[in-house]
């Protein structure tokens, strides 16, 4: 399965945020959306960052309530990995235990058409092994 399909599945829906958004109207959208991350995309519309729950918990460890205040830019991972509509599952597995995240925006020619997170993955990974095993079961039942 590529990320096309889980695509037509899921919706292209993407939450975005400003960088020079505060981390306090970023944990609102978080917590609105019910998501643990958002990504950040620049005036020019492209992507410059990615922002998780994990980074907001990192910047209020070290500053304290204060951080709240904080711009998403100061926070954000500005090094962004992201995977394309032909990307596989099994590619999107590789990138996400290699990178240690759990989100992975889908660009295409530099434009945000979706984001993956790893609950979309293990969903349609044990999709696909439920269909192999049922198929091998039609198999042996009828071979
Ligand atoms: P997550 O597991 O997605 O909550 O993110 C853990 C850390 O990885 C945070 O510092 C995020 O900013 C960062 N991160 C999340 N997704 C990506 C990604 N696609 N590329 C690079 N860094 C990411």
């Amino acid at each position: 399965m590529n990320v096309a399909s889980i695509l037509k599945s899921k919706g292209r829906a993407v939450s975005t945020v400003r960088p020079n958004a505060s981390l306090l109207d970023c944990t609102k959208k978080l917590g609105s959306k019910k998501i643990g991350a958002i990504v950040v995309v620049g005036d020019s519309g492209l992507v410059t960052g990615i922002i998780s729950e994990r980074d907001i918990i990192r910047a209020i460890s070290e500053n304290g309530a204060q951080a709240l205040n904080l711009m998403v830019s100061e926070v954000m991972t500005r090094n962004v990995v992201s995977c394309q509509e032909t990307s596989e599952l099994d590619e999107l597995m590789e990138m996400m235990t290699k990178g240690r995240f759990r989100h992975l925006p889908v660009l295409e020619d530099d434009a945000l058409v979706g984001i993956i997170s790893i609950g979309d993955v293990v969903k349609y990974h044990v999709a696909e092994v439920e269909m192999e095993v049922s198929a091998m079961r039609n198999y042996l039942a009828t071979g």
